[in-house]
């Protein structure tokens, strides 16, 4: 939603500038112009996200960069403090720099989710071999074979 801003007479009688949006006073005109002006740069910029996956692929994440004229990060530097944690606001960060750390936010979402895929199911031990008959094992014919499993050595499963 854009915001834009009115004069507001606050408790104490002094005119200050309020934002459509709620929650910010500005001290003066100039401040209320620049702020509402860089908040709804900082929309705009995030309603061109909204249509793109919450996750992306290396390649995706890639073409997005360059449709939106984003520079690109590595995926190591995806996964840093700032892209993970930093919260990127319209007033102390450019609108091309929240696209950019948006972009990397959901580029990590899949480097992480790769991370969490489980491992593939090992297989089990073989049986362990308790003792040793001399009986011809029916896959070799070699002697002698091991219980549990009657087969030689060589049969044995590893
Ligand atoms: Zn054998």
């Amino acid at each position: 939603m854009p915001m834009t801003f009115s004069q507001y007479d606050d408790p104490t009688g002094v005119y200050t500038h309020k934002a459509s949006t709620g929650g910010y006073i500005f001290k003066s005109e100039a401040e209320a112009r620049e702020r509402c002006a860089a908040w709804n740069e900082w929309a705009a910029a995030m309603d061109t996200l909204d249509s793109l996956p919450n996750v992306l692929t290396r390649t995706d994440y890639e073409n997005v960069c360059q449709k939106l004229n984003a520079p690109l990060m590595t995926d190591a530097d995806c996964g840093n403090y700032g892209v993970q944690f930093g919260d990127f606001g319209p007033w102390e960060y450019t609108a091309e720099y929240c696209v950019k750390m948006a972009l990397a936010k959901r580029r990590l979402r899949e480097i992480e989710a790769a991370k969490i895929a489980p491992e593939p199911i090992s297989r089990p031990y073989p049986p362990k071999k308790t003792g040793q008959l001399w009986e011809e094992c029916p896959h070799c014919g070699s002697e002698p074979v091991y219980m549990p499993l009657n087969l030689c050595g060589a049969c044995w499963p590893k």
